[in-house]
C-alpha cells in the first residue's frame, strides 16, 4: 500500500509498504482523508520527544471499516479517537484516561493514517453519521480539542470570548464558541492570511502589530474585559497580554503547547482573581460532541484550505512550515466509497 513515511528530520517520502498486521481487538480502516497537525510538524522537524523514524504519521483521519469490527459494519464511515491510554495508572482508573501518565497516540507512537490502510484498536473507532462527509470527518479530532478547551474552561453561553491564534485549533475554538452561543468572539492573530480567514468566517479580528489590543478589547466588552480568553497561539507575547484583556474574575485557558517556560503577569492575575485552566486533548464525550457539531455546522469545512494527493507528500509539509495561506491541509487517499465524489474539491 501507499504510505507517507517520516524517515528523518525534514523528510517525508511516499513509499510502498506492506499493509499493517491485524492484532487481536484491532480493526483495519481504509483511509480517506488525513490532516497534518501541529504535532506532525514537530515530528517532521525532528523535535518530538517520542516519535521515532520511520513512522507513518496521522492522528486526524477518516475512512471506512475494512475488517470485522464488533459493532460497525464493513464499508461504514468512521474516524478515530487516537488516544492510547495505559488503563492502569491512577488517572486512567479514575475516569481521566486523556491525562494518562503514559499517554500515547495513534500516528505518533504507532503508525497512523497517512497511508491507504491503518490498523487501530477497536475501542478507538468512532462511527460517522451520514450527515458528516469523509472530508469533514478528518476534522473531528481538532474540533474535539476545541470542545474540551471550552467545556473545561467553564465557558457559559453568552460569554464574550477572545481567541489568540487563527490556525486550525484557534479557529475551531472560535467556531465552536459561536456554535455554543458566545455573544462575541474576537480572534487575534499576526498572520494576515489567517486573519482574513477569521474575518470571512464572521469573527471580529485584531492584529497586535497594528491594533491596540487592550483598548480594542475593552471597548468591545463594555469596558469590562473578556469573560474568557483562549491562548491557541503559544507565543510568550500572548501570555503577557492575556491578563490585561480578561475581566476581573475572568478565565484564561491555555490550549497551546509551550515548549519553553514563559513569563506570566502573576500579580495582575492575583489582583483580578483570575482563573487559569490548562487543557490537554479530549475525553470520549468531547469527541462525541465534536461529531454532533459537525452534523449541523458546515462552517468548519472552510478551515480545509488544501486537499492533496499522497504524491504531494512533501508539498503538504512545505505549505505549513513556510508562510502561506494554508490552515488545514489534508491528504486524500484513493477511496472507492460513495462519499468519494462528493468529497473531492
Ligand atoms: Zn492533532
Ligand atoms: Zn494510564
Amino acid at each position: 500500500m501507499k504510505a507517507i513515511v517520516y524517515t528523518g528530520p525534514n523528510t517525508v517520502t511516499l513509499q510502498q509498504v506492506s499493509k499493517p498486521d491485524l492484532k487481536e481487538d484491532y480493526t483495519l480502516i481504509k483511509t480517506s482523508h488525513v490532516g497534518i497537525c501541529g504535532t506532525d510538524l514537530n515530528i517532521f522537524a525532528g523535535t518530538h520527544p517520542r516519535a521515532k523514524a520511520p513512522l507513518i504519521m496521522g492522528h486526524e483521519f477518516s475512512g471506512t471499516i475494512a475488517s470485522d469490527h464488533p459493532t460497525i459494519g464493513i464499508g461504514e464511515k468512521v474516524t478515530v479517537n487516537p488516544l492510547l491510554s495505559c488503563g492502569t495508572c491512577h488517572p486512567c482508573r479514575t475516569g481521566n484516561p486523556h491525562v494518562c501518565e503514559d499517554l500515547k497516540l495513534v500516528g505518533i507512537d504507532s503508525d497512523g493514517g497517512m497511508a491507504e490502510y491503518v490498523a487501530v484498536p477497536n475501542h478507538c473507532i468512532v462511527a460517522l453519521p451520514d450527515e458528516v462527509s469523509l472530508k469533514s470527518g478528518a476534522l473531528v479530532e481538532p474540533i474535539s480539542v476545541a470542545v474540551h478547551a471550552i467545556r473545561q474552561g467553564g465557558y457559559q453561553a453568552g460569554d464574550r470570548a477572545v481567541v489568540f491564534g487563527a490556525g486550525t485549533i484557534g479557529l475551531c475554538v472560535a467556531l465552536t464558541l459561536r456554535h455554543y452561543g458566545a455573544a462575541q468572539v474576537t480572534v487575534i492573530e499576526t498572520n494576515d492570511d489567517r486573519l482574513k480567514k477569521a474575518e470571512e468566517l464572521g469573527f471580529h479580528t485584531l492584529n497586535p502589530v497594528k491594533d491596540d489590543i487592550q483598548s480594542e478589547v475593552r471597548n468591545s466588552t463594555s469596558k469590562l474585559g473578556a469573560d474568557i480568553v483562549f491562548d491557541c497561539a503559544g507565543h510568550p507575547s500572548v501570555l503577557n497580554l492575556v491578563t490585561d484583556i480578561v475581566k476581573v474574575k475572568g478565565t484564561i485557558v491555555i490550549v497551546a503547547a509551550y515548549k519553553k517556560p514563559a513569563e506570566f503577569q502573576l500579580l495582575q492575575g492575583m489582583f483580578k482573581e483570575l482563573t487559569v485552566r490548562f487543557v490537554r486533548v479530549y475525553t470520549p464525550t468531547d469527541v462525541d460532541l465534536a461529531v454532533q457539531i459537525l452534523m449541523k455546522n458546515v462552517d468548519f469545512e472552510q478551515l480545509i484550505t488544501h486537499v492533496l494527493s499522497p504524491e504531494e507528500a512533501k508539498k503538504g509539509f512545505d505549505l505549513l512550515v513556510t508562510p502561506s495561506d494554508a490552515i488545514k491541509v489534508l491528504y486524500q487517499f484513493e477511496h472507492e466509497g460513495v462519499e468519494y465524489n462528493e468529497s473531492i474539491i
